[in-house]
């Protein structure tokens, strides 16, 4: 059952939205009268507003992070002196933990529990991680191939004055993916979030300002991203843009960073299959592929959107992951209990129901869900479509709710499986489930995807590199790999005169 307005947000998030913080520029709040509705999806009020930045703003944030950059006190502190920033900023954010989770549930619809658990603790570790990496950018010391008196070394610096542009899904925590390693390399940054979530951005940057970062640093303008962002993108002053969101989009960002060739690294769609064979322990796959789709609402660029099961088990499963989506339990964001939250917004909401209807029309058996979830608010029920066809939009496509699709493959054909499993234009994620573990890491192997998860289908960590491969991305956020997208390397050779 829904029950809106069962619970309040808690104070201190109460007091944040009170503030009504403007765009954060050079170290101080710019209020501005051009405003942008902040809405809870629980119940399609207005929460608050924010301030609607534009190319002006982007000019002048782009200035601070770039005189940041180029002239210190940050770009003069020592690798240590940064970490320990860094640090200090993951402390905050746990400290703040319960505040950042209700703020994301009210904002963005998600379940409050797993945005506790979920963002916000994945983000004050991956801080921490990062945080490590600051004492480690050394350079390496290059035994040269040509006989040339040259000592050789490099080093590798930071990239400089970088734009992140982030979606609503997980906003705190992908604008976290992004910052925490542009800090622990020492560059300064312009963020700007989703308009439909804006609101942790803004309190992300009330924490950097209370860890200490010089002025400059750290920016934020909240604004549409044909205006912020495609300013952000196409700046001439800007080094380097990272980009999470629609392939769409990141194919925009491209064409915008072509002016200056700013680096461009991207985290975009996808479409990701889990296949299920029928040696799989059920008891593990039934409710890990329940939740590779319905973890927050599928609204998840990972989310495990389409199923291929081995004949000889297809009923049962499908019987099993029906009474599993069933079973969970939909309400507002805040509730502590909740499972299955509001999709972000009315146009989401729209879009995922139209899907649902398509594939219906033409010719997937609805198993469960299908339709919104009470009056109020943009709920929609788990919905899983069966018996769909490769030719299908809902196959083809990002839905990007909790919409999963599925069909069979003949007993024993794997190879057919894995054909399906990579027939699309994405390859961010997958998973397989099975106990035989030659069949196992061969079928993993040949997966098409920047992550494929055995017997489990969300994999990450902050340790752990993080893209995808074709249309869903470029570059590998987290591990080192972070650390590469956010240096550049230098040569140095020494003339040995002697
Ligand atoms: P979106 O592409 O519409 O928006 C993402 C961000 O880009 C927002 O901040 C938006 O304001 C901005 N933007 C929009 N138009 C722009 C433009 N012309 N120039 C510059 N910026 C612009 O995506 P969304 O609807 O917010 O998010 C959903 C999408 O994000 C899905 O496709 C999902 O798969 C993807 N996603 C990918 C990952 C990943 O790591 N691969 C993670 C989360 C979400």
């Amino acid at each position: 059952e829904t029950t809106p307005n069962l619970v309040r947000l808690g104070d201190a998030a109460q007091a944040f939205i009170a503030r009504n913080r403007g765009l954060f520029i050079d170290g101080e709040w710019h209020q501005r009268e051009a405003r942008i509705d902040v809405l809870d999806p629980a119940t399609a009020k207005r929460i608050t507003t924010v301030a609607r930045g534009n190319a002006a703003d982007v000019d002048l944030a782009v200035a601070a992070a770039r005189k940041a950059f180029d002239e210190g006190p940050w770009a003069r502190m020592t690798p240590a002196e940064r970490g320990k920033l860094v640090w200090r900023l993951g402390d905050l954010v746990e400290r703040h933990a319960d505040e950042l989770a209700e703020l994301e549930a009210i904002d963005n619809g998600k379940p409050v529990t797993d945005a506790r658990w979920g963002d916000v603790a994945f983000s004050h570790e991956l801080l921490r991680y990062m945080a490590g990496w600051s004492t480690k950018l050394t350079g390496e010391t290059i035994p040269l191939s040509q006989p040339s008196a040259f000592h050789a070394y490099t080093l590798r610096e930071p990239v400089g004055v970088c734009a992140q542009i982030v979606p609503w899904n997980f906003s705190f925590m992908m604008a976290i993916w992004k910052v925490a390693p542009a800090l622990a390399t020492g560059c300064t940054i312009v963020l700007k979030p989703a308009e439909q979530t804006p609101l942790t951005a803004l309190r992300l940057a009330e924490l950097v300002q209370e860890a200490g970062f010089p002025d400059g640093v750290f920016n934020v303008v909240t604004g549409l991203g044909e205006e912020v962002g495609a300013a952000l993108a196409a700046h001439d002053a800007v080094d380097k843009v990272a980009f999470t969101g629609s392939t769409e989009v990141g194919k925009k960002i491209l064409d915008a960073a072509k002016g200056n060739l700013k680096k461009v690294s991207l985290e975009l769609g996808g479409k990701s299959p889990m296949i299920l064979f029928a040696d799989a322990d059920l008891d593990v796959a039934i409710p890990a592929i329940a939740s590779g789709i319905f973890y927050n609402m599928g609204q998840t660029c990972t989310a495990g959107s389409r199923l291929y099961v081995e004949e000889s088990i297809a009923e049962h499963a499908h019987e099993a992951l029906a009474d599993h989506a069933k079973g969970l339990r939909i309400g507002p964001g805040l509730d502590p209990a909740t499972q299955i939250g509001p999709l972000v917004s009315a146009e989401q909401q729209d879009k995922v129901l139209g899907y649902i209807r398509s594939g219906l029309a033409e010719g997937a058996r609805l198993l469960c869900g299908g339709e919104r979830h009470g009056e109020v608010g943009y709920f929609v029920q788990p919905t899983i479509l069966a018996e769909t066809r490769p030719d299908m939009a809902v196959v083809r496509e990002e839905i990007f709710g909790p919409v999963l699709v599925s069909s069979t493959f003949a007993d024993g054909d794997v190879a057919s499986a894995v054909r399906e499993a990579n027939n699309s234009i994405y390859g961010l994620a997958a998973s397989l489930f099975t106990q035989n573990i030659d069949r196992a890491h061969s079928v993993a192997k040949k997966i098409k995807a920047g992550t494929v998860g055995i017997n489990t289908h969300h994999v990450i960590d902050p340790a752990l590199p993080f893209g995808g491969f074709r249309q869903s991305g470029w570059g590998r956020e987290m591990g080192w790999s972070a650390i590469e997208l956010y240096t550049e390397l230098k040569s140095v050779g020494v003339a040995l005169n002697c």
